[in-house]
């Protein structure tokens, strides 16, 4: 069974005139239910994540910051990032559904699961809000798995077309949590070069896979499967997280590396023969970037389409 996670909350994330915007999970919303897709997956009920699980990963004061922002009616924390008054709670809602789809299959209650939240997370650092992420959603449930669930092997494959700064940040020194990133380069935010691999016990549980503008679909997904094999050989996770990001869709206003929906089967299916060898199977998928909200919709359709026919 597949575990789908949505709240309507999720649309009071009030980002203005803004590409992050509630559209974006309507539009999603719609085509799942449209094509009964919804309907196939089981919807859990969950709690807004903790302070201490937020704290696994962001600095108090971090945290105290969006909750003061949200609580005197919003705020702009950089050119990028918004807040509203309801913003803080919806982000510890977002984490919290990571971390449950965490606990749920870590439980056996089904195989994979699909976390569709906003505001998105991996640039999120722990001391600060980055590129229209507050709390680092997937390390949040990373740190998760590794803390209350004492697993030592842990895989995050981010394919969103920015490089998860925020997610590689948390884990750089970390052995126990694989960072898997293929992303546009050069390109925003900056991060992600291919000599970035990690440091003390964390050498080689980072890999990077820049990706210049204009390389062929099919080169993408070649390397993305020759380079994730290798890698995930290398982890042998126990439990396969992704950053599920879409704006390389090529219509994508921000992002674009050329790649069609289809390909996101392609991507969904390498990652579920990578858990399906070391992970028994389990992934668990949290939204990240994607900005053309009908191409994003029928994006994340192909990709639930994939995690659902596993189980
Ligand atoms: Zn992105």
């Amino acid at each position: 069974m597949t575990l789908l996670y949505y709240d309507p909350r999720f649309l009071d994330h009030d980002t203005g005139h803004h590409p992050e915007q509630p559209e974006r999970l309507r539009q999603i919303i719609d085509q799942l239910q449209s094509t009964g897709l919804a309907a196939r997956c089981q919807r859990p009920t969950w709690q807004p994540a903790s302070r201490e699980r937020l704290q696994r990963v962001h600095e108090p004061g971090h945290i105290d910051r969006i909750a003061a922002i949200s609580q005197r009616g919003g705020g702009q924390l950089d050119p990028d990032t918004i807040v509203s008054a309801a913003s803080y709670d919806v982000a510890c809602l977002a984490a919290g559904a990571a971390c449950d789809a965490v606990d749920r299959v870590l439980a056996g209650e089904g195989k994979t699961a699909l976390c569709l939240v906003r505001p998105p997370g991996h640039h999120a650092l722990s001391e600060r809000a980055m590129g229209f992420c507050l709390f680092n959603n997937i390390a949040v449930a990373a740190s998760v798995a590794r803390d209350e669930h004492q697993l030592d092997r842990v895989l995050i494959v981010d394919w969103d077309v920015h490089h998860g700064n925020g997610t590689q940040d948390t884990f750089y020194s970390d052995g126990r949590v694989g960072f898997f990133s293929s992303h546009r380069w050069p390109f925003y935010p900056g991060t992600g070069a291919g000599d970035e691999t990690g440091t003390g016990d964390g050498l080689g549980a980072t890999l990077n896979l820049p990706v210049t503008f204009g390389t062929p679909r099919e080169v993408y997904r070649e390397r993305f499967a020759a380079a994730l094999e290798k890698f995930a050989a290398r982890i042998r996770p126990q439990l396969v997280l992704v950053s599920a990001g879409f704006d390389s869709h090529r219509a994508d206003p921000i992002g674009s590396l050329g790649l069609e929906a289809e390909d996101f089967a392609e991507l969904t299916k390498l990652v579920l023969n990578v858990a399906a060898v070391h992970a028994e199977g389990r992934v668990v998928s949290i939204l990240e970037g994607g900005y053309n909200p009908p191409v994003l919709a029928e994006c994340v359709e192909t990709h639930i389409h994939k995690l659902i026919r596993t189980d």
